[in-house]
C-alpha cells in the first residue's frame, strides 16, 4: 500500500481521517494536535487538498485534477489559512470573524469551504469565544482544522465540539533514520533539542548552531537556582533565539526539570522540603513563562519580553524560599 500521508509516522492517522471522511463521517471541525515540528501542518495541508479534490473520495488527492492545481498553486478560493499576522504571536477575534463570515458563504466550487487555523491554542479569548460560536452552528459545508501545540490552552467548549487526531512524534530510531534520509548530520543533538519532532530537529539541523543552544540551556538551568542573571541570560538567549523560541524552549527545560525532581522525589532520593520548594517554584516559573507567551509581544523587543518575564521569576524565586523560611 502506498504511503499516502505526508510523513512515514502518520501513516495510520492518515488511514484513519482518510477513511472517515470516504465515509462521510468527518466532522466538521477536527483537531490536530501535537507538538511543534511533527508535521501537522503538511498533514492538515493534505487532508485539505484531499477533501477538495474531484477524485475525492480516495485515499490521496491526485495532485493532477484541477482543483489540485488551484491548491498547488494557493489560488483555490475555498481555502484559507488563519495564521499570525507580521509578527503578533496570537490570532485576534478580527481574524476569527472574518473566518466565520467567508465560512457562511457557498463554496465556490464544493463540496466544502476548508480552513486551516495554524496555531490555534494562540486564540485570545475573544477569538476562541467567537470561534465557539462557528463551532456551535457550523454553516453546512464547512470543514474547519485546527492545529494545536498546547491543547490545555483551549477552552473545553472547543475541544468538544472538534475531532481530535493526536499526531505524536516518531519514536527516536525512525526518526533518526528519516533524519538522516534528509542528509542531516547531528540527527541526534537536534532531535534532542527538537524533544523528538524531526522537521524541528531538521530545521534546527540547518539553521542553528546547536552548541551555543546547549549553552543556553545549562545557563538556564543556573539561572533558576539562581547563579545566573536574568540580564545576562535575556541577553544571550535574545542573541540566539527569538521570544517565542526562547520562552517556549525555558518551558520545555523547566519542565524536564519538575520530572527530575518528582522521580527524585518519587524514588526517595530527595524527601527534603528543599525540593518540594524547588519543585513549587519551578511550576511558578513555569506559569509566569506560559503568561509571557500568551500575552501580545508583537511590539516589544525579545530582549525586553525576556528581562521583564526573567526578573518576574527572580523575584518569584525570592519570594517562594522567603515564604517557606518564614
Ligand atoms: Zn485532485
Amino acid at each position: 500500500m502506498a504511503n499516502d500521508a505526508p510523513y512515514p509516522w502518520q501513516h495510520e492517522q492518515w488511514a484513519q481521517m482518510s477513511q472517515s471522511a470516504a465515509n462521510s463521517r468527518l466532522h466538521h471541525a477536527t483537531l490536530i494536535s501535537g507538538q511543534a515540528g511533527v508535521g501537522k501542518r503538511d498533514f492538515a495541508a493534505m487532508m485539505a487538498k484531499l477533501l477538495l479534490c474531484l477524485e475525492f473520495p480516495a485515499q490521496q488527492p491526485c495532485g493532477q485534477c484541477a482543483r489540485c492545481q488551484l491548491m498547488q498553486a494557493g489560488t483555490h478560493p475555498d481555502f484559507t489559512v488563519v495564521d499570525w499576522l507580521d509578527k503578533a504571536t496570537v490570532i485576534s477575534v478580527d481574524q476569527i470573524r472574518k473566518l466565520s463570515s467567508q465560512l457562511q458563504l457557498t463554496a465556490t466550487y464544493g463540496p466544502y469551504r476548508i480552513a486551516i487555523i495554524n496555531r490555534a491554542d494562540s486564540m485570545t479569548a475573544a477569538a476562541c469565544n467567537s470561534l465557539l460560536k462557528t463551532l456551535e452552528e457550523p454553516p453546512g459545508s464547512c470543514a474547519l482544522i485546527l492545529l494545536s501545540e498546547r491543547d490545555a490552552a483551549l477552552p473545553a467548549t472547543i475541544h468538544s465540539r472538534c475531532q481530535r487526531i493526536l499526531m505524536p512524534a516518531p519514536d527516536s530510531q525512525s526518526a533518526i533514520g528519516w533524519l538522516q534520509q534528509q542528509e542531516i548530520a547531528e540527527a541526534e543533538i537536534a532531535l534532542e533539542f527538537a524533544r523528538g519532532a524531526p522537521l524541528l530537529a531538521a530545521t534546527f539541523a540547518r539553521e542553528r548552531d546547536l552548541p551555543a543552544i546547549a549553552n543556553i540551556r545549562e545557563q538556564w538551568r543556573q539561572f533558576l537556582v539562581g547563579e545566573k542573571s536574568p540580564a545576562a541570560l535575556a541577553a544571550e538567549s535574545a542573541n540566539l533565539l527569538d521570544t517565542r523560541e526562547s520562552l517556549t524552549l525555558f518551558m520545555q527545560w523547566t519542565t524536564d526539570l519538575v520530572k527530575n525532581v518528582e522521580f527524585s522525589l518519587a524514588d526517595g532520593r530527595s524527601s527534603s522540603e528543599g525540593a518540594r520548594i524547588e519543585r513549587k517554584f519551578f511550576s511558578q516559573a513555569l506559569q509566569l513563562l506560559q503568561q509571557s507567551l500568551r500575552f501580545d509581544n508583537a511590539s516589544l523587543k525579545t530582549l525586553a519580553v525576556l528581562e521583564g518575564v526573567l526578573a518576574d521569576i527572580r523575584i518569584q524565586r525570592i519570594r517562594t524560599r522567603a515564604e517557606n523560611s518564614a
